[in-house]
């Protein structure tokens, strides 16, 4: 028998996109490595985990699971737009909001349109709109590591069919100022779609925490605000995000594009219960905004460059190819996430976690520089 080819089957865009630069599992990581991790610090996770009420709800409808969950995600949509103050109709749910990402470029993006985005960028903001044929313009960040909105500006010159970008940015940590987000709005070309994606928003802080969707109603072009429970609501393992539509013919649109049953019956229950913790959440976010600090001092004190963070992660130089960096680390049991995109490939992204995981994190960087 002849080994089957795939090679004449795969689609070009798709042979040519990377693989995904996900973190390491901590049983991989134990697996590989011969030993338990000190600090998981390369996937922007909430150490504390989530809401003890969602671990519950979880168990609770554990026996449950026989049954399809509710296609229209109806009971978690309407707490979210209650939350929100946005209609329940313009409300979608994904199987995590990379799922959403997906959803919107497989509904809206044409063979040869042209994506914007800022760089360093999340992977799947780029890679999603390669894979259907799309032409993905990264505008950097400056030097000084203000937001690029110049350069956005200046790239939209153009038509473009999708402005996407995160904010509180992953990796490198910025966020969009208001009136600087006033300012980008105004220059959006006729025909646009604003993809504004706030995994990070609860970790704002001072006059960078403002509603963006606001703003963007205002703007009157088409947007989406893509928001997550893996994040500072500590569901990461779940699977549940969601996007806040400018109007319900894009939701709907999404829940064609997007998986069916995207949210699973155990998420569903959890991330409704997480939502209803405002206690856990100010806890994590009050946390992780006074670690953060210490943290970036700490590394200044060091003589490491960092970039200015709003998220619960820092962005510094390496001084060194990233990703050797990242694997001395891990000798030391420290997993932090080496950036494989020109031309950050000497920067590196730490999240924020516990004070004794940053501090294993801080004793082992200095040991391997
Ligand atoms: C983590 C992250 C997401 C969300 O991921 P999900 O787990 O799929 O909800 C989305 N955008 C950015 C920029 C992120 O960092």
């Amino acid at each position: 028998m002849t080994t089957p080819s795939s090679a004449a089957l795969i689609r070009a865009e798709i042979a040519a996109l990377p693989d995904y630069n996900a973190g390491l599992a901590l049983d991989q990581f134990r697996a590989r490595y011969g030993r338990d991790a000190l600090a998981k610090v390369d996937s922007n996770e909430n150490p504390f985990g989530p809401s003890p009420a969602a671990i519950e709800q979880i168990r609770a409808a554990a026996a449950g699971v026989g049954r399809y969950p509710d296609a229209g995600d109806t009971a978690l949509r309407h707490a979210i737009a209650a939350r929100t103050g946005r209609d329940a109709d313009t409300v979608i749910l994904g199987n995590g909001s990379e799922d959403l990402i997906g959803a919107v470029y497989r509904a809206i993006l044409r063979p040869g349109d042209r994506v914007v985005t800022i760089c360093p960028s999340f992977g799947l903001h780029e890679f999603g709109a390669l894979s259907l044929g799309a032409v993905v313009e990264k505008v950097p960040f400056p030097a000084d590591w203000q937001f690029p909105v110049d350069g956005l500006i200046h790239a939209m010159a153009q038509p473009v069919r999708i402005l996407i970008f995160s904010s509180p940015s992953n990796p490198a940590g910025p966020a969009i100022a208001p009136h600087e987000l006033v300012r980008l709005l105004a220059a959006v070309p006729e025909g646009t779609l604003i993809v504004f994606d706030e995994a990070y928003r609860e970790y704002l802080s001072g006059d960078l925490a403002f509603e963006a969707t606001e703003l963007l109603d205002r703007a009157g072009h088409a947007w989406i605000s893509l928001r997550t429970f893996s994040k500072a609501y500590g569901l990461a393992g779940a699977r549940v995000g969601y996007g806040l539509c400018s109007d319900s013919g894009m939701a709907r649109a999404l829940r064609k594009t997007r998986n069916p049953f995207a949210v699973n019956a155990l998420a569903g229950v959890a991330a409704l219960a997480a939502l209803a913790d405002d206690a856990h959440l100010h806890r994590t976010t009050a946390h992780i905004r006074a670690e953060r600090d210490r943290v970036t001092a700490a590394l200044t004190a060091m003589g490491v460059e960092v970039a200015p963070t709003q998220g619960n992660f820092l962005f510094f130089k390496t001084g060194q190819p990233s990703t050797e960096l990242a694997e001395a680390l891990r000798h030391h049991g420290v997993l932090i996430k080496g950036w494989q995109e020109s031309p950050f490939l000497d920067w590196a992204r730490v999240t924020i976690a516990l004070a004794e995981e940053n501090d294993s994190f801080l004793s082992a960087l200095s040991r391997v520089l």
